[in-house]
């Protein structure tokens, strides 16, 4: 069987499955499989593929079936234009975290500050900083020892040069910072999915707000005066979350900042 016809044959089972983007999925399973990349791939769109080949496709096709994402097999997810490793200990990058990073860098661009990355699983906030925002001096912490394996991997696969601290929250942070980026968990218990990513990552507890309320008041020891913090948020929890800054920081400007789809994703709080 040629490749082409075997790209066929999965984007019909993952759409029979109504697994989402059935064709990108179709062709990331095989990437994998070959160890192509995009290019390769299209470019061998006829080439025989052996029983080897096949079998190796189709173990990854069974696992993608079971509910394990495709990142996961993979092992790697695209952020912001750079390939960054993730595994069962980390979140999947998304997306809408892109906005942040543009939101923080047009804040930031060519001046000196220091950046604290808080909950930084896979590490994509804080190494994507270091990258971006060359005067930055970035520090980033997770209360879970496996995620800050990974970041610290990441990290010097991409050459950033994030500082990497064990920290329940700002419990063990020193300093203050300039800007405070956390996308911590937010998901509601009962609305999380069976995606095979860590609770850890997900979990908020009853309204998704538990780790968000725990570190709202820790806050105001840490950042600078100018200082920004930005914190990711799920659908119509920026109401809530907006009102629980302003107890803590009554001076500042809370805004909302959109994702692509339109969704109040970040709450952005800028201290005079
Ligand atoms: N955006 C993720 C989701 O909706 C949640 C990430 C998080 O809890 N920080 O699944």
């Amino acid at each position: 069987m040629i490749i082409r016809s075997k790209l066929n044959e999965l984007t019909s089972i993952l759409t029979e499955n109504n697994i989402e983007e059935p064709k990108l999925e179709a062709s990331l399973l095989i990437r994998g499989a070959l160890s192509l990349d995009d290019v390769q791939l299209y470019l061998k769109m006829n080439d025989e593929l052996s029983s080897n080949e096949l079998n190796e496709i189709d173990r990854r096709l069974e696992t993608r079936l079971s509910g394990i994402p495709a990142a996961y097999i993979l092992g790697y997810k695209e952020f912001f234009g750079r390939t960054f490793i993730v595994n069962e200990n980390v979140l999947i990058p998304r997306p809408e975290t892109e906005t942040l990073i543009e939101d923080a860098i047009a804040s930031f661009k060519g001046k000196k500050c220091r950046l604290l990355d808080v909950g930084t699983g896979s590490g994509v906030i804080g190494i994507t900083l270091s990258l971006e925002l060359p005067y930055a001096d970035v520090t980033a912490c997770d209360i879970s020892d496996k995620a800050l394996d990974t970041a610290k991997t990441n990290n010097e696969k991409l050459c950033g040069k994030v500082l990497y601290k064990k920290s329940d929250l700002l419990n063990d942070i020193d300093g203050k910072y300039d800007g405070i980026l956390a996308n911590l968990p937010y998901v509601p218990t009962s609305d999380i999915p069976d995606s095979h990513e860590p609770d850890l990552a997900l979990d908020g507890g009853n309204d998704g707000l538990d780790v968000i309320r725990r570190l709202i008041p820790e806050l105001p020891l840490k950042i600078n005066r100018p200082g920004i913090i930005w914190l990711e948020l799920a659908i119509n929890q920026y109401q809530e979350v907006s009102a629980l800054l302003r107890n803590v920081f009554p001076e500042s400007l809370i805004t909302p900042v959109k994702d692509l789809a339109g969704i109040d994703r970040f709450a952005k709080c800028e201290i005079k």
